[in-house]
């Protein structure tokens, strides 16, 4: 067959009804022949405060490598280590082949920095919530989630046979109201809450959160992707934070933000870890974690420990800049944390902004709806131990010139 016959029917097959909703998506075509496309941005460097793409350097402002590990000699070598023994994969999921002694050490070493009595590593953070929701969440029980929770916590107890309710976001006199019109007739509760809400980087009410889930009997599982590392007095995160580590039944971190990897733990009661390990289905129908990542997370979670001075720079750095942001005159949300939004309010404006500041050689994520709610887009920032005041004071003069330019500031 000839190069065009093959194209035609390409066409062809293409064409079928099923496939129409693909041809005729345009919102990613209207923003790339507008030239404000962003998204999946090929970058040439590690995720360090300053990136390389398209040859050019520009300031790092959207990643989550909060304490500036991905690219940390120590952890990489531990990584490289990791290849040098077990190879490049694990060929298998946990459950049967899969499981290294790797994982086994991580878990315990998460176990006890979390306090918890056991742990369990997934591959990714996404397939914790997704294996660990649906196994617990029965017929005839409820999950309650905030309405802001992120998208695998909502996907995990959508696959679950229980019901899904969600309350409105940090409302914890809404969960009470809604735990009270289930009635007795519910079997099971299980309230599930980011520790730190990865858009617009505030902090859950978790001690109203827990005094309404005693109230009712219910179990609370936080996920705290990007609470660990990042709060609490040693890094152990949100519940850390509000002291209220044994009040928490489930703490669910990833390695994909302050522990410089990928995949993903839940930590709780040696029993409740036992019945995910056996019944979650991404654990047991998924290839296990490669073990260089295993060991770059082991090597990150010592780090996280020894040195706490990471953490404090982080601080330091959140604090300079979204004072910064904030005396220009910018609208920073409800940001409690290293994650910094700007709300701009249309997605469209949301688009040229970060259009705009990649033009001025910063690197910022644009959040349009679904990702918000409607009329709240948003250009997402996040902080890192390893930026120098330089990079951030760029940051702030590119913002202020942005801002100006488009009205948004005075
Ligand atoms: N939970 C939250 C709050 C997240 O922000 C993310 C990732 N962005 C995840 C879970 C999923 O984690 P992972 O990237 O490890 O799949």
């Amino acid at each position: 067959m000839s190069g065009s016959g093959f194209a035609t029917k390409a066409r062809q097959v293409r064409s079928a009804p099923f496939l129409e909703k693909c041809y005729r998506y345009e919102r990613a075509d209207l923003a790339r022949e507008a030239g404000l496309y962003t998204f999946f941005r090929p970058i040439e460097s590690a995720q360090d405060p300053e990136v390389t793409i398209c040859g050019r350097r520009m300031v790092m402002l959207g990643s989550n490598n909060y304490l500036g590990l991905v690219n940390d000699s120590r952890v990489k070598e531990a990584a490289i280590q990791a290849i040098r023994k077990y190879g490049s994969g694990c060929a298998g999921s946990r459950w049967l082949n899969g499981t290294l002694d790797l994982h086994v050490r991580l878990e315990q070493r998460l176990a006890e920095f979390v306090r918890k009595e056991a742990a369990l590593v997934f591959s990714t953070g996404f397939q914790v919530n997704l294996g660990v929701i649906s196994s617990l969440v029965g017929k005839g029980d409820v999950a309650y989630l905030d309405k802001q929770d992120h998208a695998c916590i909502i996907d995990g107890a959508r696959l679950s046979f229980g019901r899904v309710r969600k309350f409105g976001h940090n409302d914890a006199d809404d969960l009470r109201r809604m735990m009270k019109l289930d009635g007795a007739e519910t079997k099971g509760r299980f309230i599930v809450i980011d520790g730190v809400y990865s858009m617009e980087g505030d902090i859950a009410p978790l001690p109203e959160v827990v005094a309404a889930a005693r109230q009712f009997d219910a179990t609370v599982m936080v996920d705290d992707a990007h609470g660990i590392g990042v709060l609490g007095r040693t890094g152990r995160g949100t519940a850390e934070h509000f002291g209220l580590e044994d009040e928490v039944d489930l703490i669910m971190g990833t390695f994909s933000k302050s522990m410089a990897s990928i995949g993903g733990f839940v930590a709780g009661d040696t029993k409740v870890i036992d019945f995910i390990r056996h019944n979650a289905r991404t654990m047991i129908f998924s290839a296990a974690q490669p073990p260089a990542s295993a060991a770059a997370a082991l090597a990150a979670v010592d780090i996280i420990e020894r040195e706490p001075e990471r953490r404090e720079r982080l601080w330091e750095n959140t604090r300079f800049f979204t004072e910064g942001l904030r005396s220009l005159g910018f609208d920073t949300g409800r940001s409690q944390s290293p994650v910094v939004p700007i709300v701009v309010g249309e997605d469209a404006t949301a688009l040229t902004m970060a259009k705009r500041m990649h033009d001025e050689g910063i690197f910022v994520n644009c959040v349009l709806t679904p990702g918000t709610a409607p009329g709240r887009a948003l250009i997402r920032t996040s902080l890192m131990a390893t930026h120098e005041r330089g990079h951030l004071a760029r940051a702030l003069d590119a913002f202020r010139t942005v801002g100006r330019e488009m009205g948004l500031i005075p």
